[in-house]
Parts: structure tokens; sequence; C-alpha cells
């Protein structure tokens, strides 16, 4: 089963293709993924997990900001 984000609800873009994700039902798992399975992007939870989808699709470069506040620590 396949269900569409509601667009109200703020998530990300796929980090690889730029797409809108959906939620897929496995089982009792809740799945947050890209519609393109080439890009092997998806959350898998009990819960749909769209916090942590955001988390790994940030359009900003968050990841290399922490790197840098490391360093500089
Ligand atoms: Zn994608």
């Amino acid at each position: 089963m396949i269900l569409e984000i509601q667009p109200n609800i703020h998530c990300e873009n796929c980090s690889k293709c730029g797409r809108r994700p959906h939620v897929e039902q496995q089982k009792k798992f809740w799945i947050v993924t890209c519609p393109n399975k080439d890009c092997k992007n998806f959350v898998k939870g009990e819960l749909v997990n769209i916090e942590g989808w955001n988390k790994i699709n940030k359009p900003n470069t968050s990841l290399n900001q922490k790197q840098d506040f490391k360093k500089t620590a």
C-alpha cells in the first residue's frame, strides 16, 4: 500500500533525485521512501518517520557544518 504524504506536512525531497517521498506500508512497518527505487533512499520503522527522512535528506550541508564545528571546538 502506498500513501501520498499530505502537502501540508513538511518533508524534504529526495537528496538524490529531488522527488517528494511517499509512504509505503509493509506488514507492520512504515517506510518513508523515494518513489524512485534506484535511489534506495528510505527510512523504515514501526511509525512513519518523516523526521528521520528529513534528517538524511537535508538540502543544506548540515553534516559538513557539524564536522566544521567539531574541528573548531
Ligand atoms: Zn530519489
